[in-house]
């Protein structure tokens, strides 16, 4: 029997710092990578295509190193099992995904391999603390943030990331299979899906913006962010590279911390996932089940097309259109806008993101919309209610970024006037959200 196994790639689609694909080349002569269409894939149109370019480009790279990218579209675990058998190949290595689709695919796969005496080798490399590593004193898994940063500075440990393999033997008898398929839908020309992409954008942060992340994270006009989240959301790259190069940029650690410390609540939100599998569609705080909501499906089209009369609600809305990306306090400003100025139900929030954004992630979004609208974990107190205006004046003063999306702000009669006052709306949020509370 030939000493091959196969690498089952999966959201890590790159080469370097890939610990199913050394453990493979350690243990085996040869390897066959393979990606599958995952089951009841819950990303939207946007993380899908971002998905199919990032195919291409591991394939690409794959094909440097002297090998290629087998991929099967059928999810249903007999068809890795099938492909073991056809390639005589001993051992399945892959990298952990956590979110509950994937990890009980994960297991239906484990098992299905088991029952064929192929054995299933998992690494981590998705989270610098995985989910389930922490806990309180008490034993459970940490709902509020500052206590979970505590505890994740002391785990979260640096560690130099592992080179791509030189090269990639492949077994002299690869099967038959079609190749990887050209990707239909294209992406914004802002983004360069793939490990090579994400490598570039992460040098030119880490040498250039990092210093500045604390000033300029805050403001949209600016690229002062690292704009890794697509890349992070699809592995082509660790947040384990990421820290490392923070580390290899020599900027003193309190100047980088708020850039680390983003780092952290991505781990947060995947823990807080893993405990609480239904965060994308149920409340956390239970309380939260009475809260008078207000299913105005003409106010959330409008949100939706960014046609609000708030600018910053609406510049917002309409980069996440053209881009699939937008900045982290837009976010928080038209989904504060959503779900206390419109009442409407975070989850058809949560639902248009996973639909328009290229970077979804199911514990990211669901965490960030149920802590916008304060039903989550760490939540934001509820009376606390961004007015966009106000926002906006902070935020981006010389509405630099207002006009880049919006330019019809400047024509008279041509950007619509604001949908609700926001006066209103702030008291009628503040009696929505008293009236649910426990007495
Ligand atoms: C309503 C809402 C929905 C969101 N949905 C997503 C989503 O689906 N996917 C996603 O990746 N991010 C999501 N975020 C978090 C955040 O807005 C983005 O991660 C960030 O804007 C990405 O830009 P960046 O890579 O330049 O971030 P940077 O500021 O450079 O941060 C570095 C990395 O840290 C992580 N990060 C940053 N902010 C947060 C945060 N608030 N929570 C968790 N992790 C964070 C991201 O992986 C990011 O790439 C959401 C935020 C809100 C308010």
């Amino acid at each position: 029997m030939s000493d091959t196994a196969l690498v089952w790639f999966r959201r890590d689609l790159r080469l370097a710092d890939n610990p199913a694909l050394v453990h493979a080349l350690e243990r085996h002569a040869t390897v066959i990578p393979v990606a599958v269409e995952p089951p009841a894939y819950g990303p939207g149109a946007r993380a899908r295509a971002w998905r199919a370019h990032s195919l291409v480009a591991l394939n690409a790279q794959l094909e440097r190193r002297g090998a290629r990218l087998l991929t099967l579209s059928d999810p249903a675990p007999e068809a890795l099992v099938d492909l073991a058998r056809r390639t005589g190949a001993q051992a399945v290595f892959a990298n952990r995904v956590w979110d509950p689709t994937s990890h009980a695919w994960e297991s239906a796969v484990g098992d299905a391999l088991s029952a064929a005496g192929v054995a299933l080798h998992m690494s981590e490399s998705a989270y610098l603390v995985p989910p389930k590593t922490l806990a309180t004193t008490s034993g459970t898994t940490y709902r509020v943030f500052t206590p979970y940063f505590r505890a994740w500075q002391r785990s979260a440990l640096l560690r130099r990331p592992l080179p791509a393999p030189p090269s990639i033997p492949l077994p002299p008898e690869m099967p038959t299979a079609p190749p990887v398929p050209a990707a239909v839908t294209s992406v914004h020309e802002r983004w360069t899906p793939g490990e090579v992409g994400a490598l570039e954008k992460l040098a030119m942060f880490a040498a250039g913006n990092l210093e500045s992340y604390a000033e300029m994270r805050e403001l949209p006009a600016v690229a002062g962010t690292s704009e890794l989240s697509p890349h992070l959301a699809a592995g082509e790259i660790t947040p384990a590279q990421v820290l490392w190069a923070v580390h290899a940029s020599r900027i003193a650690e309190e100047i980088t911390l708020p850039f680390v410390r983003q780092l952290a609540w991505r781990d947060f939100a995947a823990d807080v996932l893993h405990s609480f599998p239904d965060l994308a569609s149920r409340p956390l705080r239970s309380e939260f089940a009475a809260m008078p909501w207000r299913e105005d499906r003409a106010a959330l089209e409008r949100w939706k097309q960014g046609l609000t009369g708030y600018p910053l609600v609406d510049a917002g809305m309409r980069q996440l259109a053209e881009t699939g990306w937008m900045h982290n306090r837009v976010r928080l400003v038209v989904s504060s806008f959503l779900t206390k100025d419109l009442l409407v139900p975070w989850q058809h929030g949560e639902r248009f993101f996973r639909d328009s954004l290229v970077d979804y992630d199911e514990a990211q979004n669901a965490f960030n919309w149920q802590w916008v609208a304060g039903s989550g974990a760490d939540a934001a107190p509820y009376f606390r209610i961004f007015n966009p205006s106000i926002q906006a004046q902070r935020f981006d003063a010389a509405g630099e970024y207002v006009r880049r999306w919006v330019p019809e702000i400047d024509a008279p009669g041509d950007y619509p006037e604001p949908m609700i006052d926001h006066a209103e709306a702030r008291v009628r949020a503040l009696a929505a959200y008293g009236s649910m509370r426990p007495a």
